[in-house]
């Protein structure tokens, strides 16, 4: 490869930006500028609506600043277009920032057409589609932005050109992770995680969105291909009157009026699905990845502007799409990917007006993946680290809407759920704990075997903090629990076969019943052991695994 020789031009000096750093993003600016000095492939992950424009917008201003030339790669037009407005945001002269793409036009902030070719700049914004059939622009740091997809031949062959040349890579994602749920470990060598989705709610930055897990279609038998449900397959099964019927239901009940994106199966499933809102009355656009660029622009001016309610898509709208008023998202879409997932419901986080997000959930996405504000753990070998896990779910008995387990409040309806149903969720809690400390001591056990252990061990403290004095009353509350502690067992150990997992929810089902031939026995608290000969209380303490390893070990 040959960098083109431009000259490192100054191009007028930096004007002061327009936006402020929020606190997280300041932080982000000074970890990542002390971090590429040691990973010269470093990879920031931030969740959708957390700013990573204004971020790496910033960090460019500074290297500006210090004579340095920059390279932003993106993948889409409006992407570009809207990183370029964004470093001039930050206080890059116009004259400072160049485009590289087709024919070099971006809108300007009206909408109308701009010429953004300075092949001198010190700054330039590329499509990467372009790049690899051009000369590259000289650059000391280069910006990937969307960097879940920057795997293709493409774009490591113009990484490890940049590398040679002694440049850093910075990659900006939401989603560290493949389609195919592999990890990112061969284009990045450090990954920085800025903020989770749970903060950026906490501070206002995203809206806390009410979730609904809807009737979901039945995936037995559908085949699975790189990873994901075969999307021929998909069409065959959720391409059906009645659930767009369905969906349409679910809008009118939850939507209040809300501007909805709808993610479909296929393009004739999404065509199907705006057909029955338009029947129902809501006015609805289709867009799938062949709409022309001006029809498409249009439909989501109309979008914007209130004129049509709902759109449906398949493929499109899953990302570098940003339209705040969009509050109601009906994920149609079963997937595997959690990229995909949280891609799609990131989409209705950001505050607007004070509307809260709603997640419809047809695909059972919610189920496999948790809800969307779940912390996530991410690393570079791909899936979620194994260490917190899924926090469970349960559903608000008053509304319907799902909500993290340990939820004291409904967010949605504002109902209080009794103090059991709280230490039911901390009973998964428990088995989390005791699971990943059975995990560490036994690592040559079967996960079978360690599922079991955890959950005696749980049990067994789960018993005693409600102080449950008969063991019908205890039996009961671990058979409610299996599919929650099964569950979430499987998300902790990915590696489990489904025969395991079956074998595991039998175990916890076939656990003898109270009263016969004594074998269960809720052990009392050390304290309250009767002491030999009615001396003084024993206060030995209960072993881990106690006396629930008689049940069935
Ligand atoms: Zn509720």
């Amino acid at each position: 490869m040959c960098f083109s020789s431009a000259p490192t031009a100054a191009g007028g000096s930096l004007k002061p930006a327009t936006f402020t750093a929020r606190d997280y993003q300041e932080t982000a600016i000074a970890d990542a500028r002390r971090l590429v000095v040691t990973h010269r492939r470093l990879l920031l992950v931030l969740p959708t609506g957390g700013g990573k424009t204004c971020i790496a917008a910033l960090i460019i201003r500074g290297a500006i600043a210090k004579g340095r030339r920059v390279l932003f790669l993106a993948h889409r037009r409006e992407i570009i277009a809207q990183s370029f407005w964004k470093i001039v945001d930050a206080g890059v002269p116009e004259t400072s920032a160049g485009v590289v793409m087709a024919n070099g036009r971006i809108t300007d902030r009206t909408g109308a057409a701009y010429d953004a070719r300075r092949p001198l700049a010190p700054v330039q914004v590329a499509s990467v589609q372009t790049l690899v059939r051009r000369a590259q622009p000289q650059a000391d740091l280069v910006f990937v932005d969307e960097a879940h997809h920057n795997t293709a031949d493409s774009y490591q062959a113009i990484a490890s050109a940049y590398l040679a040349s002694g440049a850093k890579i910075v990659g900006l994602t939401a989603t560290p992770c493949r389609g195919d749920g592999r990890g990112l470990g061969d284009a990045f060598d450090h990954l920085h995680v800025i903020a989770q989705t749970s903060g950026l709610i906490a501070n206002g930055y995203l809206s806390e969105p009410r979730c609904w897990t809807l009737p979901s279609p039945d995936l037995k038998g559908v085949r699975v291909i790189k990873g994901d449900y075969d999307q021929a397959e998909l069409d065959k099964r959720l391409n059906t009157t009645k659930l767009a019927a369905d969906i349409v239901r679910e809008y009118q009940r939850l939507g209040d009026g809300r501007t909805a994106v709808v993610f479909c199966v296929s393009v004739a499933h999404s065509k199907n699905v705006c057909t029955q809102f338009n029947a129902a009355g809501i006015p609805a656009e289709h867009l799938d990845a062949e709409t022309p660029t001006d029809v498409r622009d249009a439909i989501l001016r109309r979008l914007a502007d209130g004129t049509t309610a709902v759109c449906c898509n398949m493929g499109v709208l899953t990302e570098g799409w940003d339209l705040p008023r969009a509050k109601y998202c009906a994920v149609v879409r079963p997937s595997k990917s959690l990229g995909l997932y949280l891609q799609m419901v990131g989409r209705v986080l950001r505050p607007w007006q004070g509307v809260a997000p709603i997640i419809a959930d047809h695909g059972g996405c919610i189920k496999m993946h948790g809800l969307p504000q779940e912390d996530r753990e991410w690393s570079l070998d791909g899936k979620e680290k194994v260490a917190p896990g899924a926090a469970p779910t349960k559903e608000c008995p008053s509304c319907g809407c799902t909500v993290p387990a340990a939820a004291r409040v409904c967010p949605n309806c504002g109902y209080e759920f009794p103090e059991k149903e709280i230490e039911a969720a901390q009973i998964t809690e428990l088995v989390r704990v005791e699971a990943e400390a059975a995990q560490a001591k036994l690592k040559t056990d079967s996960a079978i075997l360690m599922l079991r252990k955890a959950v005696n061990s749980a049990v067994g403290k789960y018993a005693r903090s409600l102080a449950l004095a008969n063991g019908t009353e205890f039996h009961a509350e671990i058979k409610s629990l299996n599919t929650a502690i099964v569950r979430h067992f499987k998300k902790r150990r990915p590696d489990m076969t489904d025969d395991e997992l079956r074998a595991a929810r039998q175990w916890i089902q076939d656990m003898p019943p109270p009263g016969l031939s004594g074998t269960i026995v809720v052990p009392p608290a050390p304290h309250e052991r009767p002491a030999p000969n009615g001396g003084v209380p024993e206060r030995k303490p209960v072993t881990a695994l106690g006396d629930y390893e008689t049940w069935t070990l």
